[in-house]
C-alpha cells in the first residue's frame, strides 16, 4: 500500500517543519508543573532522548510564562505554549520566546484577543496551532448547521470543522497563514469523521491526536487507530499520542505508529513471533532483551534505523522471516541458526543469541 500524503502547507515550528512533504513529527507534552522550571526541563530532555520532536507545554496562569523563559534557554527541541481561556498568556509565552501557540476556539474567541496574539506571532514568525478539542466546543455554530442541514441536532465533528474553519477565517483576515489544524475527540470514530472533513476544506497542516484517550493500554490502542487510519489515508503532518501515563510512552508509541505505517524510521525493526506451543527457548525474554540492545548502540550515521532483526521461536516460520530480515534467528531447542541478509550464517547457543545480533549488527555499522 503506497500512502499519498495529503497536500498541505508547510509550516516552521522552532525549526521542525510540519506539513508538506516534511516527516511526519512526533509531539508529547510536559506533565510537570510548568513552573517547576528544573522538572520540566528534566522531562523535556527525557522526552528529546525517547526521539520527541516537538513538546508542548501547559500555561495555566502568568508565572509560567516567567518559567517559560527560563525552560526555552535550556532546551533543545521546540516548544508549543498551550494556551486556554485567557489571551495575555499568549501574548507573555509569546515574548517569553516559545516556538508556536496552540489556541483553543473553545475559550480564546473574542475577535481582538485573538487579533492580538495573532499580531503578535506574525512579528515574530511563530506559527499558531487552531486547536479545536469535543470538551471544549462552543455551541455558537450548531444553530448555523441546524439550518444548513435540516437536522435537529448538528454531528459534533461537524460542529468541531465549523468552528475550526470560523477560526481559520478570522485570522485569515489578518494576513495570517502560519497555521495547523487540530480536532480532537475521545472517541475514535468521530475524530476521524472530524480530520477528513476539515481535509477537504484546507490545505493547512493537521496535528492528529485522540483527545483524552485514557490509560496506557487502552489509550494506546484508541491512539494507534485514530491516527494510524487517518495516516494511512495521508492525512496528518505531526501527532501526539495521549496517555494517562509517562509521556516518554506517548513518543515510544508515537514513533511505533509512524513507523509501522512505513512513513519514517526511528529506529530498527524487531520482528517477533508470539510464541506458541512449539516454542522451546525463551523468544519473549530474548525478543526484549534484543530491543532493549539495540536501543543502546550508538548509531551516528543512522544506518541502524533501516534495518530489521527477526527473532523467530521455531522452524515453521522462523526461517522465512529470519530470511527477510537483516538478521535473524531461527530457534530450536536450546540453539538457534543465525540468518545474515537472507543467507544461513551459522548455527548458535540460546545463550548467545543476543550478542551474536549485537556483534553482527556492529559489523554492519562499521561496514
Ligand atoms: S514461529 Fe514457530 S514458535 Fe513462533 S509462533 Fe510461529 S509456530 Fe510458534
Amino acid at each position: 500500500m503506497k500512502i499519498t500524503r495529503r497536500k498541505t502547507r508547510t509550516i516552521n515550528l522552532g525549526g521542525v517543519k510540519i506539513g508538506g512533504t516534511s516527516p511526519v513529527s512526533v509531539q508529547s507534552m510536559t506533565k510537570t508543573d510548568t513552573m517547576d522550571v528544573a522538572a520540566t526541563v528534566a522531562q523535556i530532555k527525557e522526552l528529546e532522548l525517547a526521539g520527541c520532536d516537538i513538546v508542548r507545554t501547559a500555561v495555566k496562569d502568568a508565572s509560567c510564562c516567567d518559567a517559560l523563559a527560563k525552560i526555552m534557554k535550556k532546551i533543545n527541541i521546540p516548544l508549543e505554549a498551550d494556551i486556554h481561556f485567557d489571551y495575555r498568556l499568549a501574548i507573555k509565552a509569546i515574548e517569553a520566546g516559545v516556538d508556536g501557540v496552540r489556541l483553543n476556539p473553545g475559550n480564546v474567541y473574542k475577535k481582538d484577543e485573538i487579533a492580538a496574539v495573532i499580531n503578535l506571532a506574525k512579528k515574530r514568525h511563530i506559527p499558531v496551532r487552531v486547536g479545536v478539542n469535543s470538551g471544549s466546543v462552543r455551541p455558537h455554530g450548531a444553530r448555523a448547521i441546524k439550518l444548513q442541514s435540516g437536522r435537529s441536532e448538528p454531528r459534533l465533528p461537524e460542529l468541531m470543522v465549523k468552528t475550526a474553519s470560523d477560526y481559520l477565517k478570522l485570522i485569515e483576515s489578518l494576513g495570517f497563514r502560519d497555521l495547523m489544524v487540530s480536532l480532537k475527540c475521545s472517541d475514535v470514530p468521530q475524530t476521524i469523521d472530524a480530520y477528513r472533513l476539515m481535509a477537504k476544506k484546507c490545505d493547512y497542516p493537521f496535528h492528529l491526536g485522540v483527545t483524552a484517550a485514557g490509560p496506557e493500554l487502552s489509550g494506546t490502542v484508541k491512539s494507534t487507530l485514530g491516527i494510524g487510519i487517518l495516516l494511512a489515508e495521508g492525512i496528518g503532518d505531526t501527532i501526539r499520542v495521549s496517555l494517562t501515563g509517562d509521556p516518554v510512552q506517548e513518543v515510544i508509541v508515537g514513533k511505533n505508529i509512524i513507523q509501522g505505517l512505513g512513513l519514517r524510521r526511528f529506529g530498527p525493526e524487531v520482528l517477533s513471533c508470539p510464541t506458541c506451543g512449539r516454542t522451546e527457548v525463551d523468544i519473549i525474554g530474548i525478543a526484549n532483551k534484543v530491543e532493549q540492545a539495540l536501543g543502546k548502540i550508538k548509531d551516528k550515521k543512522g544506518k541502524l534505523s533501516s534495518l530489521r532483526v527477526a527473532v523467530m521461536g521455531c522452524v515453521v516460520n522462523g526461517p522465512g522471516e529470519a530470511k527477510e530480515a537483516d538478521l535473524g534467528i531461527a530457534a530450536g531447542k536450546g540453539s538457534g541458526f543465525l540468518f545474515i541478509k537472507g543467507k544461513p550464517a551459522r548455527k548458535i547457543k540460546e545463550s548467545e543469541f543476543v550478542s551474536a545480533i549485537v556483534t553482527e549488527i556492529n559489523k554492519i555499522l562499521k561496514g
